[in-house]
């Protein structure tokens, strides 16, 4: 990623953070921390590398990113919000994102979700086509202010994750379209509805290499022509090209660039920039990954069967997946002295271990790394995305503070609160506290 003069690279920004953060307290046992200057520069390279596909609404998938003062940041820099859920929905439209600058997606929305965003005008992208029955009768004869589409699952197969591939034969999500017949249902179902004027594909995330998106795109597109060529006019105005670019979580280097992918969709599909339809984006973790990072306090050190072992606050309930399927998702780890000072000194391997009461609760093992004390840091690099913003309610443990953090020419850092941590009585609520008391006795 290029740099402009004015400001430090992200590993300088990064290290200047962690030392004002460690001066100021900040990480108590543990926050989040989000660089604002990094999200700007990837907004831009996202909105520079689509520029030869036209008119583009660029999203951002809420799940990856569930922080509203996040949502509102990149609102502000022409970001709209992809949403999956009521509550990502309810962030979004409290961030100020609402009506058409939403995209509603999601396999399971209710008749009420449905309606709310045709209310709102806020685009649909029907999943299945009992979905599209239940929009047949929310419709009605009105032209509806909303873009309405269809999801499609190309059947190009999986990436390297099996979680996070939605394009398999046979994934949950979308209408198949190389299954026996399904050309033709698709194609019969938007001859019968005018108000149907998009298309939506999302191979997958994380572990989809950009030649078998683009094949995702390359298919959804010839529908799309498909569908034009026997409506006889041009129905399918937009394609929504969904998210998904992969992002390198073994260095600071970025992995395939926005600019990159484009290169491979054109090389893919030329027509893509005839300027015949306007595209969606929904990215998430290729725009924040690189752009957070979680630190956690060493609580203590101990030695166990050979092994030596960290005990720290970053577990499972801000890293469910890393700790959960750690071949799949390991991430980055750095130690850092009190002051945030990186330690020097021969690796040692290790676990470090996060505070959930079951055995395989770490965030990385054997990991060499100078040896950790209590007191000392440690950084959880590239979890800007699915992170800390995604906790998991184990041991009911708070989520921790979110801070965003820019720096000033004086190399001063400025941060940001986007999330307090969780307080007791938060937590307290969350276990149903109202109801203590309410259950009947004997
Ligand atoms: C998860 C998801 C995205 C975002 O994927 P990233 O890998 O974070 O870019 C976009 N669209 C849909 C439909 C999704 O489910």
């Amino acid at each position: 990623m290029t740099t402009t003069s004015a400001s430090p690279a992200r590993t300088d920004r990064r290290l200047l953070a962690l030392t004002a953060a460690a001066d100021r307290r900040l990480v108590d046992p543990m926050a989040g921390f989000v660089d604002l200057a990094g999200l700007r520069a990837a907004v831009e390279e996202l909105t520079e590398a689509f520029a030869p596909l036209g008119h583009v609404q660029h999203t951002v998938a809420a799940k990856a990113c569930g922080l509203a003062p996040l949502l509102r940041f990149l609102g502000d820099l022409g970001i709209d919000a992809e949403v999956a859920s009521p509550g990502e929905t309810a962030v979004a439209e409290a961030a100020g994102l609402r009506g058409p600058r939403l995209v509603l997606d999601s396999p399971a929305k209710t008749t009420g979700e449905l309606a709310h965003a045709l209310a709102e005008g806020t685009a649909i992208n029907a999943d299945n086509f009992q979905e599209l029955a239940r929009l047949d009768r929310l419709v009605g004869s009105a032209p509806p202010r909303s873009v309405l589409g269809l999801r499609i699952n190309p059947q190009v197969g999986a990436g390297r994750i099996g979680d996070t591939s939605t394009a398999t034969a046979s994934s949950k999500f979308g209408i198949p379209l190389r299954d026996h017949g399904g050309r033709a249902l698709l194609l019969e179902a938007f001859a019968h509805r005018p108000w149907l004027t998009r298309l939506h594909v999302h191979v997958g995330s994380q572990g989809c290499p950009p030649g078998l998106m683009a094949d995702g795109v390359a298919a959804v597109h010839a529908l799309a022509e498909e569908i034009n060529a026997e409506a006889g006019y041009r129905q399918v105005t937009s394609i929504d090209l969904g998210g998904g670019l992969p992002v390198d979580f073994t260095s600071d280097e970025p992995g395939p660039t926005y600019a990159d992918y484009v290169e491979t969709l054109l090389a893919r599909v030329p027509a893509l920039a005839d300027g015949r339809y306007t595209y969606v984006t929904e990215f998430g973790r290729s725009l924040l990954a690189k752009n957070g990072f979680l630190v956690s306090a060493v609580e203590y050190t101990k030695v166990a069967g050979g092994r030596h072992i960290a005990v720290t606050h970053a577990g499972a309930q801000v890293a469910a997946r890393t700790v959960l399927q750690p071949e799949l998702w390991p991430l980055r780890l750095s130690a850092h002295d009190a002051a945030g000072t990186p330690k020097t000194g021969p690796e040692v391997p290790q676990d470090v271990a996060g505070p959930l009461c079951f055995a395989g609760d770490l965030l990385a093992r054997e990991r060499p790394l100078p040896l950790l004390e209590p007191g000392d840091l440690v950084v959880a690099h590239d979890t800007g995305a699915y992170y800390f913003g995604a906790h998991y309610a184990y041991n009911t443990l708070p989520r921790p503070a979110v801070h965003g953090f820019d720096i000033g020419v004086d190399g001063e850092v400025r941060f940001t609160p986007i999330r307090r941590a969780q307080s007791l009585e938060e937590l307290v609520a969350d276990a149903g506290g109202e109801y203590v008391g309410a259950l009947p006795n004997g």
